[in-house]
């Protein structure tokens, strides 16, 4: 049987990179297709000589034909600093590229995965989320291009199902973490290891009681794969995450104990609309995929943190080109 032809948008990124390789290792064809907004070709250097890996520098706000049986859409930044850096195109990724990834999904008649979001919730009033929860978000705030976009790109998967009878899987992810994220990449885990390991303050957005459930980069590949290998008649969305809930405080307090590092706390100002609580609801993952996340956080840090102590060692300042 010839091998599945499988493109990842965003696959430069931090989980489309591990996808990658998981698909690679199940004997895919990969297609990355990314235009290293905030992913680096680093993260993908050592599969170019892979006989089924090729990469292509696009942006999935045009249109892209190819040859393919499976999608898995994930190209759109995902950290508030990137994605708000250039927020018209952060819209125009979720939207233009659904679009595009559509519409190639439609003429190829592949399966195709939507990586959206937590952020579908906003700032819930519901705790923990469940995915029949419509959500509490502003529509014309700073995080709307993100949130607004994903929500748009839900429609879009389902408008496609509904009207043109694609094969769709969305899957609503909740903060992930682990070894490959940017240094710079701005978000929670990231930064508190960098700022650890540099013995730098540690930055804590407004009083730090604001809560967060974050799931180790393999656990949310492995859901990623179960769900694509659904049958049509299973599109989600389904919420992928680890459902155990902290406090950012509690995240800096691990890190500083696993780090061994004397770093102080320093408090800046919380963001616009940052929400406050977030905990996904996984009933429907456990029943479905017969998914649940084994790595606990404790864990998934310490390997998260050895990576960016290699990385320190190998090569400072960060470097986007670094070899693989
Ligand atoms: P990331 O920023 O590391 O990866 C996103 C990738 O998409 C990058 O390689 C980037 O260069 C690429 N990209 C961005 N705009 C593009 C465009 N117009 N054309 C082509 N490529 C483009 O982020 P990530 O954490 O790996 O997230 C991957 C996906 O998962 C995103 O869609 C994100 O919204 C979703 N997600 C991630 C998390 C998380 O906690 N990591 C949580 C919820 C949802
Ligand atoms: N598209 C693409 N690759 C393909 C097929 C379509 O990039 O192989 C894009 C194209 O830009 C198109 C969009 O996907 O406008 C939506 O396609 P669809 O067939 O749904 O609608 P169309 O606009 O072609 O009527
Ligand atoms: N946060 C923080 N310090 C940082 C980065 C983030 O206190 O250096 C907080 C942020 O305000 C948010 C939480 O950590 O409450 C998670 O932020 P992240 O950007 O990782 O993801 P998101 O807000 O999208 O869940």
């Amino acid at each position: 049987m010839p091998a599945t032809r499988t493109m990842i948008t965003g696959g430069a990124g931090f989980i489309g990179s591990h996808l990658a390789r998981r698909l690679l290792e199940l004997g895919h064809e990969v297609l990355v297709v990314d235009n290293f907004y905030s992913g680096v070709r680093a993260n993908v250097r050592d599969l170019l000589s892979h006989p089924r890996f090729e990469l292509i520098r696009h942006d999935v706000t045009f249109p892209l034909y190819v040859e393919i049986d499976e999608i898995y859409h994930l190209a759109c930044p995902a950290s508030p600093i990137y994605y708000q850096r250039d927020p018209v195109q952060t819209t125009k990724t979720s939207v233009h590229g659904s679009i595009n990834a559509l519409g190639l999904a439609k003429r190829t008649h592949a399966r195709i995965l939507l990586a959206s979001t937590s952020e579908v919730y906003g700032d819930p009033t519901v705790h923990p989320q469940r995915e029949e929860y419509w959500g509490n978000v502003n529509p014309i705030g700073i995080r709307s291009c993100y949130d607004e976009g994903k929500r748009c790109a839900e429609t879009l998967f389902f408008d496609y199902r509904r009207q043109h009878g694609l094969d769709i899987k969305v899957a609503r992810i909740f903060n992930t973490y682990g070894p490959t994220m940017r240094p710079d990449d701005g978000r929670v885990v990231s930064n508190f290891i960098v700022q650890a390991l540099r013995d730098e303050p540690i930055t804590i957005y407004g009083a730090g009681e604001q809560t967060r459930s974050f799931c180790y980069v393999d656990d949310l590949v492995d859901a990623l794969v179960r769900l694509m290998a659904m049958p049509a008649d299973f599109s989600g969305p389904v919420n992928l995450g680890n459902p155990a809930e902290f406090t950012i405080l509690e995240l800096a307090n691990l890190v500083l104990e696993l780090t061994g590092s004397s770093a102080p706390l320093e408090h800046r100002d919380l963001p616009q609309d940052d929400p406050v609580r977030r905990r996904p609801d996984i009933s429907l993952a456990e029943a479905a995929l017969g998914w649940r996340p084994t790595t606990e956080l404790r864990e998934g840090l310490r390997e998260t943190i050895d990576y960016f102590r290699d990385l320190a060692a190998a090569s400072a300042p960060f470097d986007p080109e670094r070899p693989g």
